[in-house]
């Protein structure tokens, strides 16, 4: 494969994106996907090996999207892969229960402490709705606090101040969101415990959760303050409500054990999607025991699905779970370490103000040279600089997050030869990002 620039054309995507634009509104099925906040072509993607994505021009990128997570060994892996036709070939969906979905329930128990009990779900979205549910079951109280800039699907209750392709499209409030869906949703400033702690205290003995992103990804990497996760967790013990930790993005990605195992805060429930399903529509929501025994058929609360513990999207994920010990938490640090690396001293050379900020292997990159503690923080960013960088770094191979809003993603398959064809574009991308104009 070449290692030059690639030109800016794409006209086998373009053919693809017209062709979807008939027939899907805006010619795509989610819509950070769109390219709108950075504009141009939407890379339509054929296929993917280890670190790089193949588009339909025939074109080769260094993904640092990894499906926006989950491929944390990179596309393809052959034992992952091997699992996966193991599976299907025994048959696809069969409505019942069957061991997969047990190994894999036993495979993140083993690793998160707080994760007493599990239900699989198919998507991160169903997964948050569910927990909320429960929450709300469980203490049989109705409102939900949650902060902006925090992502947690597309649940209604909770598309107040989302970040993510909400973020980038600066929606607000979603229209098809009912008063009454959002109206107890509480949104507060993130990293702000005294907020919290005044929300608790206009609204006694009706706040059944607080959910939170373990560290959040969709507004870009904004980490918790020292303490935050823990005062939120306090918070919600003397207050009688859950401390619901969504680690959909985090989970099995910033160590063995997630977020939780970074910083240690023992949630009520918690949340998991993206890696834990090896690439596949495999979700989970889960923790105490006592809470879970809420749900039907052991109580209650209900919740179901039609392909919940599907046995292939199982098989994936416990495939891809086994593979990834301390070794290869350590390659994807190391891999992220460096990359961050490059970026940070390619925009320095170009005196391009920036902020790098990581969350363990987590990293974005935000163009101010403010802190970018909350999403008011992350909205004051100089956007502009992001299009130009990332529309240079596209043209040379190198495939980012479309959006400014996004966490960037690296894999144990990010190998030098990556690693060298990202220093090698990134120089070009910091002088287009400090050319830049509004
Ligand atoms: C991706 C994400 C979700 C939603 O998951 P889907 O599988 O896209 O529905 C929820 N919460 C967080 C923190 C996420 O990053």
């Amino acid at each position: 494969m070449s290692e030059l620039a690639y030109p800016y054309e794409a006209p086998a995507s373009q053919a693809l994106f017209d062709r979807a634009a008939a027939v899907t509104p805006g010619g795509v099925n989610s819509p950070v996907r769109a390219f709108r906040a950075v504009g141009g072509t939407p890379r339509f993607m054929v296929s993917g090996t280890g670190p790089y994505l193949t588009d339909a021009d025939g074109r080769e990128y260094v993904d640092l999207v990894c499906s926006w997570g989950p491929m944390i060994l990179g596309h393809s892996h052959p034992e992952v892969i091997a699992a996966v036709q193991d599976a299907v070939s025994r048959g696809t969906s069969f409505g019942t229960p069957g061991e997969g979905e047990v190994a894999l329930a036993e495979e993140m128990t083993a690793r998160v402490a707080p994760l007493e009990q599990v239900r699989l779900v198919s998507s991160g979205t169903e997964a948050t709705m569910s927990a909320i549910r429960l929450a709300r079951g469980f203490t049989r109280r109705t409102k939900v606090i949650k902060f902006a800039g925090c992502y947690h699907g597309h649940v209604d209750s909770l598309l107040a101040a989302a970040g993510s392709g909400v973020a980038t499209f600066a929606l607000p409030d979603t229209p098809g969101v009912t008063g009454a869906q959002a109206g107890d949703t509480i949104v507060l400033p993130y990293n702000d415990l005294d907020a919290v702690r005044e929300a608790f205290r206009a609204h006694p003995g009706e706040v059944a959760c607080v959910i939170t992103e373990a560290s959040p990804g969709n507004m870009g990497v904004v980490p918790p303050a020292e303490g935050f996760n823990q005062g939120l967790k306090d918070l919600c013990a003397e207050h009688g409500a859950l401390y619901v930790s969504d680690e959909v993005m985090t989970g099995f990605r910033t160590s063995r054990a997630g977020w939780f195992g970074v910083d240690g805060v023992v949630p009520d429930l918690m949340t998991f999607g993206k890696v834990m399903g090896g690439g596949f529509p495999a979700a989970a929501f889960g923790g105490r025991a006592d809470v879970m025994a809420h749900l039907a058929p052991a109580g209650p609360v209900y919740q179901a699905g039609t392909l919940s513990g599907n046995p292939v999207a199982t098989a994936a994920g416990l495939a891809q779970l086994r593979l990834l010990d301390d070794a290869a938490y350590a390659k994807v640090d190391a891999v992220s370490k460096e990359i961050q690396g490059l970026v940070t001293d390619a925009l320095t050379k170009e005196g391009v103000a920036h902020r790098l900020q990581s969350a363990s292997n987590m990293f974005s990159v935000f163009f101010t040279d403010r802190p970018v503690r909350n999403y008011e923080d992350a909205k004051a960013q100089e956007s502009f600089r992001f299009t130009a960088f990332f529309h240079s770094l596209l043209g040379a191979g190198v495939y980012l997050p479309p959006s400014s809003f996004e966490s960037w993603f690296v894999s144990t398959a990010h190998d030098e030869r990556a690693v060298q064809r990202i220093a090698d574009a990134l120089p070009a991308a910091a002088r287009a990002a400090a050319e830049a104009t509004a």
